[in-house]
């Protein structure tokens, strides 16, 4: 395949076009604006586009808006759009534009599956943005829905069920680790033996540390600076993830990291403060 990759950051755009290549694709051209995409897209004729949503100048929805006016001119273009967050109103203008077929939704935490992300700018599947869950990072979040979606989960392990775009949007894989460290839950239970209280606790946790981090996001991110512990010590921004063997911030115990799910994505928490129940 041919791909055309607009995405500002120059360590990601590296990053994809080194997974992309080693997968066998061609990158036909790798830029960091929307007037260059546009450029891009017309010379070089791909057959994927992969896109950020936020880039230069404004750093507002240009990626989308140049994805849409892709796809206006060629329907059938697919189109993979980047974001830091699942942004509902965005996905459901670019499910709107061209054919819904052809749409891809990735989140940028969820970059490093390779294979994933490979499968994902084949866009051989239906876009997932029709079915999202509730926006934890949405004005309109409506925690009943959420709460209700990860109850019918109630099979999956809590830290799947959290990645499940489908029941809530938004958190990745970081945030994951992060929110059922907060509220002292073990990672492996399974949903449906949480109480109603301690569900909802999760949900209200998970929309203010998405929110404590969203105005940031791009350069915070970029910068690895997503922070949920409150302390200003740039070392120690997050509680579990990332840190397996050293102390909790909390009780001294060693953090543990498991592969955990069908994607096998790396969960981190603390024995003691999260003990299985
Ligand atoms: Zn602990």
């Amino acid at each position: 395949m041919r791909v055309v990759i607009a995405e500002d950051g120059l360590i990601v755009r590296e990053g994809i076009a080194g997974m992309l290549r080693h997968f066998g694709h061609e990158v036909a051209a790798a830029v960091g604006d929307a007037p260059a995409l546009l450029a891009a897209v017309a010379a070089h004729r791909p057959d994927v586009v992969v896109t950020d949503v936020r880039m230069p100048p404004g750093y507002s929805d240009e990626g989308l808006q140049a994805a849409i006016a892709l796809r206006a001119a060629d329907p059938d273009l697919p189109v993979l759009v980047l974001s830091q967050y699942v942004e509902q109103t965005y996905a459901a203008e670019l499910l709107d534009s061209g054919r819904s077929a052809g749409v891809g939704y990735l989140l940028k935490d969820r970059i490093g599956d390779v294979a994933e992300f490979v499968d994902a700018s084949t866009i051989d599947r239906e876009g997932p943005v029709a079915e999202l869950g509730p926006d934890v990072l949405s004005e309109s979040f409506d925690a009943a829905e959420a709460l209700a979606r990860l109850q019918a989960r109630g099979d999956m392990e809590i830290a799947d069920a959290l990645l499940d775009q489908r029941a809530l949007a938004g958190i990745g894989n970081v945030f994951k680790s992060e929110v059922l460290f907060a509220a002292r839950v073990n990672p492996f239970t399974k949903v449906g033996t949480l109480d109603e209280a301690t569900l909802a606790r999760i949900v209200t946790i998970a929309q203010r540390q998405m929110r404590a981090n969203a105005g940031e996001a791009d350069t915070m991110a970029a910068a690895g600076g997503r922070r949920t512990t409150n302390r200003l010590d740039p070392s120690a921004r997050l509680w579990v993830y990332g840190r397996r063997g050293l102390p909790c911030r909390r009780c001294g115990a060693a953090i543990q990291r498991a592969k955990q799910g069908p994607d096998t994505r790396s969960t981190y928490w603390c024995e003691r403060c999260q003990p299985r129940t």
